[in-house]
């Protein structure tokens, strides 16, 4: 790693677009990358007004930006903006990054690939698997798709609102309750339950299902990765099931915005290394 990198005239930039984004994550790992490789890139985040994302794009193609990641609140709105989407973001209806293609901006989704690779690296397959998704949101639908493009026998779908529920499980689940967790090989929290500073992490332990549901022989992953062992992660270790935080989601979702972007294999080490001290010094009192 070189020491020395400052901008010049030549660099190359790759943003992140949202609102809020000061708390992104997506500098440190990204800008890890870029000086592993010694490439001449920089990532910055820009605060872009709900209903402002396809002024955020006009203005990366005018500048030239080549690369660019969406977060809340603008996933849905730059999908309808972008020149194409590739098959999953349109299945999504979702876009988190946007990769340029000459003259055209390309709108993909790394989500649920990133969490097959995170799934793969605890060399868990899904294949044949019956998995139970907590949550209807944005990563529960990337979850959903990818688990039954994975090939899972069973993706069901559990969350509060029915509509909602309905509208995930059409990308290849089905609507279940909490008691389809007791038989299944896989839990995924894709709620922000448990997340700390959103639910009152410090005042009581905060589930999103009754953890006597859990047991030995299961993987249950929580997407949220602050704190990185969540109450739910904690709960399934005690009552002898596997455990995954979402650290390796959320890593493997920018290495593959990487790749898309400098054609270059993501140096995951190095931005994991970097993500991880992030998080620890975040997380110190
Ligand atoms: P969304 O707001 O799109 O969806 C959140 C979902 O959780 C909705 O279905 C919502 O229901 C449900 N929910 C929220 N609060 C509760 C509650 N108290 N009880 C039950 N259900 C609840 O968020 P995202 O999908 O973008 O993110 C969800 C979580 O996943 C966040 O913690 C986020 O940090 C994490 N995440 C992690 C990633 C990673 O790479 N590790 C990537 C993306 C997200 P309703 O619609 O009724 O409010």
């Amino acid at each position: 790693m070189t020491g020395a990198w400052s901008p010049t005239a030549r660099t190359r930039v790759a943003a992140v677009i949202g609102q809020p984004v000061r708390h992104s994550l997506s500098p440190v790992i990204h800008n890890a990358g870029f000086r592993a490789l010694d490439l001449d890139w920089a990532y910055v985040a820009f605060e872009v007004e709900p209903g402002a994302a396809r002024h955020a794009l006009a203005a990366a193609k005018v500048l030239g930006i080549d690369g660019l990641n969406v977060t809340m609140p603008h996933k849905a709105e730059v999908a309808a903006s972008v020149d194409r989407l590739s098959p999953v973001a349109e299945a999504l209806g979702a876009v988190n990054t946007v990769v340029r293609d000459g003259d055209e901006l390309v709108g993909e989704n790394t989500d649920g690939e990133g969490f097959l690779r995170s799934l793969d690296e605890e060399a868990f397959d899904p294949a044949g698997r019956r998995c139970v998704v907590l949550g209807a949101g944005g990563a529960a639908r990337a979850v959903v798709h990818a688990l039954a493009r994975a090939g899972a026998a069973d993706v069901g779908v559990v969350a509060r609102r029915p509509e909602a529920a309905e509208a995930a499980a059409l990308l290849g689940g089905r609507v279940t309750d909490e008691s389809a967790v007791a038989d299944a090989d896989l839990v995924v929290n894709a709620t922000p339950v448990g997340m700390r500073g959103v639910t009152g992490l410090h005042r009581e332990p905060q589930l999103p299902l009754d953890v006597e549901r859990l047991h030995a022989g299961q993987l249950v992953v929580d997407l949220v990765y602050d704190p990185l062992v969540t109450p739910l992660l904690d709960a399934a270790k005690q009552r002898g099931a596997a455990t995954l935080d979402g650290v390796g989601m959320l890593l493997h979702q920018a290495a593959l915005a990487f790749e898309r972007w400098t054609g270059q294999e993501a140096p995951l080490p190095a931005m994991s290394a970097a993500l991880l001290a992030e998080l620890t010094h975040r997380s110190d009192p």
